[in-house]
């Protein structure tokens, strides 16, 4: 049987989530690359939920002092520079651990490029370094190993896909490039959504999956050769599927567990504002903007989701809503050059913030 107080600690989680609404919002702050915090980046050390973003506009005259404008944000949860991978994902394993109950989950990486997503959501190989996703999968086969002494019998089934410009790239295809088949997303009538020509590789432990991971990365190494830096933008999507039955009590489960490394949300330059670069911003802003309206029409049960405006919302239907559970990361640049795309990053994540806790708690100024 589980650990009475390990019961106890996955119900208050649950019921914690369920009175809080089942969306949060996570900011991580990248540490500068020669170490430490930019002045403009304040984060209060009583309290690891606020973060300010301090302007300070220089006085023309020269003679009068400086103006500072702050702008303050609130989230369920700050990291700073120092947070390790380690701390990071010991705020999320309830969350993951919720997969295995049956719940779906989504988490998502939100950020300008460069600002931490994969290595927030992937990492590097080095066991202290791993982010979220091979801690997660390695979460799920050991609670899924203990769950088995209870008669519970487990199927896992992974897959991996890239958004590119709105077009469906299988990370997980080991054919010829000649022959990589086109995707397309259908809904089965029970609702659940597949891709056509995907791989779904079923898995049964964690270093089947981490090999898959490799794989994926060589796939997106291919496609990144071809097209300087495709991998930013372009979204990535792992996804494992759950299915759990126990024969002994007669019950089931299904559910989906989706880690989403998204495209770079920087804004348009001018000089991109033609030709492919173009294109690929216009596909970007517009699945961004529109994972943003759906998460606020989810956290405020609004009857229409526009799921079907963008390829990503579309593709995660099934996981997005309903009972699931979803975790955006907003992570963010320090340099002081990053100022203008760290705001709109902290306003785009408060919006969804905002929506989801019903106040204006956030952005006050
Ligand atoms: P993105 O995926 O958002 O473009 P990356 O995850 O590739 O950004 O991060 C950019 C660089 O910063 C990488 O070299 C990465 O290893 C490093 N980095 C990002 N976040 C951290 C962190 N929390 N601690 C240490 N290094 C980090
Ligand atoms: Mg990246």
């Amino acid at each position: 049987e589980l650990h009475a107080g390990e019961m106890e600690r996955r119900r208050l989680h649950n019921t914690i989530q369920e009175l809080k609404g089942n969306i949060r919002v996570f900011c991580r702050v990248r540490p500068l690359v020669a170490g430490g915090l930019s002045k403009h980046i304040q984060l209060p050390v009583s309290d690891n939920k606020t973060i300010t973003l301090a302007k300070t506009e220089e006085s023309h005259t020269g003679k009068t002092s400086d103006t500072q404008k702050n702008y303050n944000f609130n989230f369920d949860r700050v990291f700073g520079p120092q947070a390790s991978q380690h701390e990071v994902f010991e705020e999320i394993s309830l969350l993951v651990q919720s997969a295995l109950d049956g719940y779906n989950v989504c988490c998502f990486a939100y950020g300008q490029t460069g600002s931490g997503k994969t290595y927030t959501m992937e990492g590097s190989e080095y066991d202290d370094y791993r982010g979220v996703i091979p801690r997660a999968v390695k979460q799920i086969f050991r609670a899924a190993e203990k769950l088995a002494a209870q008669g519970w019998e487990f199927t896992f089934t992974a897959s991996f896909v890239e958004i590119y410009n709105e077009t469906l790239r299988d990370l997980l295809y080991t054919g010829k490039a000649s022959k990589r088949p086109e995707h397309e997303i259908r809904k089965s009538t029970n609702n659940e959504v597949t891709i056509t020509n995907l791989t779904y590789q079923k898995v049964s432990s964690e270093d089947q999956v981490l090999g898959l991971i490799m794989l994926a990365n060589q796939n997106r190494s291919t496609a990144q050769t071809a097209q300087n830096d495709r991998s930013s933008r372009s979204h990535s999507v792992f996804q494992l599927d759950i299915e759990g039955v126990n024969i002994g009590r007669d019950v089931k489960c299904k559910s989906t567990l989706c880690l989403v490394d998204l495209a770079g949300s920087e804004r348009m330059l001018k000089s991109q504002s033609q030709g492919e670069r173009f294109k690929e911003m216009t596909a970007i802003n517009g699945s961004l903007s529109n994972l943003g309206i759906v998460i606020s029409a989810l956290a405020n049960k609004e009857s229409y989701v526009p799921y079907r405006n963008s390829k990503l919302t579309y593709l995660l239907q099934g996981c997005l809503g309903g009972n699931s559970k979803t975790l955006m990361f907003v992570n963010i640049a320090p340099e002081p050059d990053s100022f203008g795309e760290t705001l709109n990053s902290l306003r785009f994540a408060s919006k969804v913030n905002d929506c989801v806790i019903g106040t204006a708690s956030a952005n006050r100024k």
